[in-house]
């Protein structure tokens, strides 16, 4: 099973420490979130498993960190200025502001149901701050809006200083900020939330192979971290909903708490984005329709070196959303199980590399200063194997830090119990989430056991 509804979710998040309402104390901010303690591991071990994926165990792809700020000749030459807005339209009924092209019911108000809401208007989703001292029209920069566009105007700056041969590929983890009309459905639709996206740049002509090739390779990889093919659906934008610089764009579609909706965009962006920030990118045969551009000072142009040939590279861009993939691994892992005795535990059933906990430790008797003592040690053992998160708990009702674990996901509970004290060699008995089986092993083989647990 997985989580029918956000509400379950989102208090779990709450209550365990997954993710908080921002400024809650002060009234709260939509459409922003806090991770806390437990979120933020499940966060950076999704991030770390994409870096991972794309930087590690490739050689094709180089990783970048470009600024937040960005100066609004960017975004005037990316097209945002100008068509980074959603069509709004206002209910006169109950004053409630909507996406036209998410309307529940078309032609209706998602909130109070009336038909009499305005003709739509345009509505930029980016957010403008102020650089410097002086608060004026000309001070303004941009807070990026995707992570992408950093990525294009560092394209020579990683090629030339790496040497690398088109086709290479560009990746970036890291936040973006959009003005959503109605930011809703928990993390999935945010002001302020993270991408990883990666640039995948090669030769007019290998599109369509590469387009093919990188939305299986996305697929496969989602699978990996644990979301069921049963819950993805892929969505090939039709024709007349691709943007005009677009050959191909693949969404990749969970079945979140709210319906199917979008986790991840595979996009051939052709050469428009190399082509727009481009210096004299008139005299440059870009094929996609870019406007003349007269601030830019470098060529983002790609010479072949046997051949000599220059060209304005295409890129393919796999772009998801970190925060969409916690809620969809939230939801996947989200498991209510009845137990013999009748009893309900809830388990988050996330795959070992993706848990925040990695191994509870749990000391049976909290007052039993032997036992606290070894399982301080066992805590310190499995500390140094750096496998992530290891928590000591205080100890006592043993029942109640295994249903804890379930509800966080921790796949191991290591409990010191009195049988440890008594016998040599020292023994500890392990508890596994998913089947709750427990078996006993000799401390020194602990080690050995739990590193490959999660080498696996
Ligand atoms: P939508 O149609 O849902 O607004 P989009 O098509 O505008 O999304 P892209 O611009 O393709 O989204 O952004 C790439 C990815 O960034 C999305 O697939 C999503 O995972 C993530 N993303 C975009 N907007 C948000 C948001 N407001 N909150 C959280 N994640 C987002």
């Amino acid at each position: 099973m997985t989580a029918k509804n956000m509400e379950d979710l989102v208090s779990l998040c709450k209550r365990r420490g997954f993710i908080f309402p921002a400024s809650d104390i002060y009234g709260g901010l939509k459409g922003t979130y806090d991770y806390g303690p437990l979120g933020v591991e499940l966060k950076n071990n999704l991030k770390a498993a994409w870096w991972s994926a794309m930087i590690y165990d490739r050689d094709d792809i180089e990783g970048l960190d470009s600024s937040i700020l960005g100066n609004r000749l960017i975004y005037k030459h990316s097209g945002h200025e100008d068509t980074f807005s959603d069509p709004l339209v206002d209910c006169r009924a109950c004053k409630q502001r909507m996406r036209l092209d998410k309307l529940v019911k078309a032609g209706r108000c998602d909130f109070c149901d009336s038909v009499d809401l305005t003709e739509p208007r345009p509505f930029n989703l980016m957010m403008r701050v102020n650089i410097g001292p002086v608060l004026d029209e000309s001070s303004y920069a941009y807070l990026r809006p995707e992570t992408a566009q950093g990525i294009f105007i560092n394209f020579k700056n990683v090629q030339d200083s790496l040497s690398r041969k088109v086709p290479f590929g560009i990746a970036q983890i890291g936040k973006a900020f959009r003005n959503e009309i109605t930011p809703k459905n928990f993390v999935f639709r945010v002001r302020e939330f993270e991408q990883m996206e990666l640039e995948y740049f090669y030769k007019p002509g290998d599109g369509a192979r590469l387009h093919e090739y990188w939305l299986n390779e996305r697929l496969k990889w989602w699978y990996e971290q644990g979301l069921s093919p049963d819950n993805i659906e892929v969505q090939h934008q039709k024709k007349e909903e691709l943007s005009h610089y677009s050959d191909a764009t693949a969404d990749i579609c969970y079945r979140f708490p709210h319906g199917f909706d979008e986790l991840e965009g595979v996009a051939n962006r052709t050469d428009y984005d190399l082509g727009s920030h481009s210096k004299d990118n008139d005299a440059l045969g870009v094929r996609a329709h870019v406007q003349p551009n007269r601030d830019s000072t470098v060529k983002m142009t790609y010479t072949e070196p046997n051949t000599k040939e220059t060209f304005v590279p295409c890129v393919i861009e796999p772009s998801c959303g970190v925060d969409r993939g916690v809620a969809a691994l939230l939801t996947e892992a989200y498991d209510e199980e009845t137990l013999e005795n009748g009893e309900t535990r809830v388990v988050l059933r996330f795959r070992p590399h993706i848990a925040p906990i990695k191994v509870a430790v749990i000391p049976l008797a909290k007052n039993n200063e032997v036992i606290v003592e070894k399982s301080r040690e066992v805590y310190s053992m499995l500390k140094r194997l750096r496998i992530g998160k290891i928590e000591l708990e205080p100890g006592g009702n043993v029942g109640k830090c295994y249903r804890r674990h379930d509800e966080v996901g921790t796949p191991l509970c290591v409990t010191v119990d009195f049988e440890t004290l008594e016998k040599e060699p020292a023994t500890v008995t392990i508890r596994d989430r998913d089947t709750m089986n427990q078996i006993r092993l000799p401390i020194s083989e602990l080690e050995d056991y739990i590193s490959s647990y999660y080498r696996r």
